[in-house]
């Protein structure tokens, strides 16, 4: 099934702009939900993914709570209507105010990294006669066989807490009283491929379980983390991911005790496929070896193929005249502003309308302003 672009209306919006297909959002939620459910798993959807307004508060409308790295997604999630009793809040480098804010709200709990977080955490908490609670983020040591860049659990990465250090770490929460430890959390990194690393993950969490239950310390809570990868070559054949065979694994892997919560953070798999940047071809261009797609879109509205060569799926919208090869790349005074070396499109002009799909995760969350360029409008289908 190829997705159908309001074409008439996109000529009249100024590109580029994000277009959000709310019937693969709602779809994907549905299929989440309804695996999820099967084995009363608890879903905190990855703020940093897509902030959105209209998104997130299309999520919370599923019952989702929110997973978040900074006080701006803590407030995000609050502002789209996220209960403070379902926030999650990771990061390897929590702030002050950031930290207060949770307090403050009470949020669930905070997945913490270091041993001087916990004591900051646990003095903050202290001075507002609170009492926060904790999970500690684990690293795993599992390879998630993904892009380097967004690899997160393996020795050398900067999250997390080593298994050798786990000792320590219990002996120091033993003298904080303002933190009460619920659960250990884990994330392996993004965009992974196949469930194999999540199988070994499973195994870990469950001798790191072990581990604690010799120092006699029960865990209420296990949070996964995200990092289910969408189909970014087939997005129209494959618009939803496989949240059946990611849930059964962990039911398989991990058969959970019957005092405990088992949590996931996706946020790609939520929102990955139904956004697309739409822009206009500005020119094209004649090289000595090559032809050129000069686009008005950048890599300062999509910059995952510059910062980790990052494959998305680009069509022209507007021409069915034979396929020719092109590199398709942005205005930005960067040679890194390319999306794609030699493909094959539809024949291009200029003012030709272009779709850049799979662009709904890490797209306009992560747009800048550089060039002084101005952040794009988002659009979304049920209101065009
Ligand atoms: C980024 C991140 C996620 C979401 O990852 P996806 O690959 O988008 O599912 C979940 N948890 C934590 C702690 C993260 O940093």
């Amino acid at each position: 099934m190829k997705q159908k672009f309001p074409m008439d209306t996109f000529q009249s919006l100024t590109t580029p702009f994000y277009y959000y297909d709310v019937n693969v959002l709602n779809h994907t939620l549905q299929a989440l939900t309804k695996e999820a459910d099967k084995y009363n798993y608890h879903i905190h959807y990855a703020v940093k993914a897509n902030a959105n307004p209209r998104i997130l508060s299309i999520i919370r409308e599923y019952g989702l709570g929110a997973d978040c790295v900074s006080g701006g997604e803590i407030q995000a999630a609050l502002n789209a209507g996220f209960p403070a009793d379902k926030i999650v809040f990771a990061g390897v480098g929590k702030a002050d105010w950031e930290i207060n804010l949770g307090l403050d709200h009470a949020i669930f709990c905070y997945n913490a990294e270091s041993v001087p977080e916990l004591e900051v955490i646990n003095e903050l908490a202290k001075s507002k006669g609170k009492r926060a609670q904790v999970a500690l983020r684990i690293n795993p040591e599992v390879d998630a066989n993904t892009h380097h860049h967004i690899t997160t659990g393996t020795k050398e990465d900067k999250f997390g807490i080593n298994r050798e250090q786990l000792g320590k770490v219990l002996d120091k929460l033993n003298t904080l009283e303002a933190v009460r430890l619920i659960g250990i959390h884990c994330h392996i990194g993004s965009q992974i491929p196949d469930l194999k690393p999540f199988q070994k993950l499973c195994k870990r969490m469950i001798e790191i379980q072990e581990q604690l239950a010799e120092r006699g310390v029960k865990i209420e809570h296990i949070n996964f983390g995200g990092g289910l990868g969408i189909d970014y070559e087939h997005p129209d054949q494959n618009p939803i991911p496989d949240f059946k065979s990611y849930f059964e694994l962990f039911h398989t892997f991990f058969p959970a005790e019957p005092y405990q919560q088992i949590r996931f953070e996706p946020g790609r798999s939520i929102v990955g496929q139904c956004g697309s940047l739409i822009s206009k071809v500005l020119y094209v261009k004649e090289g000595t070896f090559k032809n050129f797609v000069v686009l008005d879109a950048g890599f300062t509205e999509l910059i995952r193929p510059a910062l980790y060569g990052a494959y998305h799926q680009i069509e022209n919208l507007s021409s069915d005249a034979p396929e020719e090869i092109y590199d398709v790349v942005g205005p930005i005074c960067e040679s890194s502003d390319c999306f794609a070396k030699a493909i094959r499109l539809n024949k291009t002009k200029r003012g030709d309308l272009f779709a850049l799909r799979s662009a709904g995760a890490y797209g306009e969350v992560m747009a800048s302003q550089y060039n002084c360029r101005k952040l794009p409008n988002a659009y979304f289908s049920d209101l065009l």
